[in-house]
């Protein structure tokens, strides 16, 4: 039975380059989750954008002397381009400047006004008497009243990840000319947070399967009480607010970049020449996932939850898997010290699959993780191309030189029963390894079901990891002189099990599976062959395989790592 699966990926700024950091985070984990649920023939909706707005943009704009508007342009290409080259599938990839994502954000605006969850107040609000402007809370700094580190952005605290208030930092000053800023009066809309607290924390303590720290996390916040929070700014660049008096200012990017994935889904439905496909993505029942870094979590178990709650009739978030923050050579990854290895730059030079694999397989699911050159580089070399693109190559060129280029016939083992189901009449190891397979299939559906994937490619690299131990012992380059039979038999096994490792390793790798389909004399796309048992007829036509992998060279570990920081 089809399953309806809504995938939202957290917005990047349109401000610079996408890191690996952005990619380990967020972008990987949805994408392995939407090309599973693809391959398990759900139906998958997955959408993201940049976030074109905020003073992020109009920062970045200040520093290049352009417009904002060359700024998003700019990058939303090249997120696009990074995307393709890394393979990440959305359905819809756009932006929050789009005709159709301001007029979704006036409408819920609208609604949560005349369902009076709105309100408006008069607020003291930061202001440089040297700059002669108001100061979105980005271009405030000062200390934070939480944790008192110095150098505290007045939206977000980067050192304890709190949401601030420019007013609540301890000695703020004007992020351009350093002048410590005054109050002065200005007339903003606010979000009530505040009426959604019992709502929220009823809602919240039922989301069991939430990650230990996404629960945990959001339980903290809701103990300390949620507070309104402004939700317009006196800002040129965003969305204008559609009330009378209000047409100078606009809406604050945190309320507005959430509401990006129902537009988004609107916008996709749009394109897709049906433009109520997005509906059944929507219906109160449907699981949604929303993929994002922990510095997000609050703005996705409470901010957004509490929007939908008062637009009425939309489904809630099902689960907000958040990753920990990935750091590199053990710094934490930060734009403004260069301290990154950018994406446009990483696929210039390397291919997508093995970056897939090492943030995979070391992805900061649970706690922070680290990644370096020198590691990228071992486990290229050492798991990558050694373990798994040696296993295909060796068997599958092997078994193509002296099987005719087709795929041997087994003797007694290794057959495949009438459900797809493998039935062993033998002890032999290869009938073992097979098990081994035929169970992970299942195994693995069930850990990326529950988001757990950096367990479910260990558990596919484990498998062949056998799979080379098997050869080893079976070595059938040597018995093929003696015994044929033989080499046939764990040929095929070797065969067999390969062809589940590339549905396994499909999600995580979908390039070098994709290669392995073909090389296997498979046709079409490996996705459409779905997430069962890889039956492998004997005498099934194979193509000479090219090697998956390339292997490094350690130089490079000396050469890229130089380029962090500079
Ligand atoms: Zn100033
Ligand atoms: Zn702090």
């Amino acid at each position: 039975m089809s399953e309806r699966i809504f995938i939202g990926v957290a917005w990047p700024y349109a401000e610079g380059s996408l890191h690996i950091g952005n990619i380990a985070g967020a972008d990987l984990p949805a994408d392995i989750f939407a090309r599973y649920h693809r391959m398990k023939g759900n139906e998958v909706l997955m959408v993201s954008g940049s976030d074109q707005h905020g003073t992020p943009i109009t920062l970045k704009a200040e520093q290049e002397g352009k417009t904002p508007q060359e700024i998003i342009e700019f990058y939303q290409r090249e997120f696009i381009d990074c995307w393709e080259k890394l393979g990440i599938c959305f359905d819809l990839y756009t932006g929050t400047h789009t005709e159709n994502h301001i007029k979704v954000s006036q409408d819920i605006f609208m609604k949560l006004l005349d369902k009076g969850w709105l309100y408006k107040d008069t607020v003291a609000q930061m202001y440089c008497p040297k700059c002669q402007r108001f100061l979105p809370d980005r271009y405030v700094e000062g200390t934070c009243p939480f944790c008192k580190t110095p150098g505290a952005r007045g939206d977000q605290c980067d050192a304890c990840s709190k949401p601030l208030n420019a007013t609540e930092l301890i000695k703020p000053y004007c992020r351009m000319c350093k002048t410590t800023p005054v109050l002065k009066n200005s007339e903003h809309f606010f979000l009530k947070l505040s009426a959604f607290q019992d709502k929220l924390e009823k809602w919240a303590e039922q989301q069991k399967q939430w990650r230990p720290n996404v629960y945990g996390f959001t339980q903290r916040y809701l103990k300390e009480g949620l507070r309104d929070r402004a939700i317009t700014r006196d800002i040129e660049w965003g969305i204008p607010v559609p009330v009378k008096g209000f047409e100078n200012k606009r809406l604050y990017v945190w309320f507005e970049a959430v509401i990006g994935y129902l537009s988004a889904s609107k916008e996709w439905a749009e394109k897709s020449g049906d433009k109520d496909k997005w509906q059944p993505f929507w219906q109160t029942g449907v699981k949604s996932y929303y993929f994002l870094a922990k510095d997000n979590i609050p703005f996705h178990t409470l901010i957004w939850p509490s929007m939908l709650m008062g637009y009425e009739g939309l489904a809630l978030p099902y689960d907000v898997p958040a990753n920990e923050f990935l750091t590199i050579e053990g710094k934490k990854i930060s734009r403004s010290l260069n301290w990154a290895v950018y994406l446009p730059d990483y696929l210039s030079r390397y291919d997508p699959d093995p970056l897939r694999y090492i943030l995979s397989i070391n992805m900061p699911e649970t706690s922070d993780a680290d990644f370096s050159w020198r590691e990228f580089v071992r486990r290229n070399n050492d798991e990558l191309v050694a373990t798994y693109g040696n296993l295909v190559n060796r068997v599958l060129t092997f078994t193509y030189r002296n099987f005719e280029g087709k795929v041997p016939t087994c003797g007694d083992m290794g057959k495949t029963g009438k459900e797809g189901i493998p039935q062993y009449a033998s002890t032999d190891l290869g009938a073992t390894l097979e098990a081994t397979a035929f169970s992970l299939i299942s195994d693995i559906d069930k850990e990326l079901a529950e988001c757990h994937f950096k367990y479910a490619i260990h558990l596919a690299m484990g498998l062949a990891h056998e799979a080379n131990r098997y050869l080893d012992e079976k070595a059938p380059w040597k018995t093929i002189k003696t015994d044929r039979k033989a080499a046939a038999n764990s040929l095929y096994v070797a065969l067999s099990v390969i062809a589940q490792l590339k549905t396994m390793l499909y999600p995580f790798l979908p390039f070098s599976s994709q290669k392995v389909h073909e090389y296997l004399g498979f046709e079409g796309r490996i996705e459409d062959s779905r997430w069962k048992w890889q039956d492998l007829p004997a005498g099934q036509k194979l193509r000479e395989p090219q090697p998956l992998f390339k292997k490094l060279d350690e130089s490079i570990i000396e050469e890229e790592t130089k380029r962090i920081g500079t």
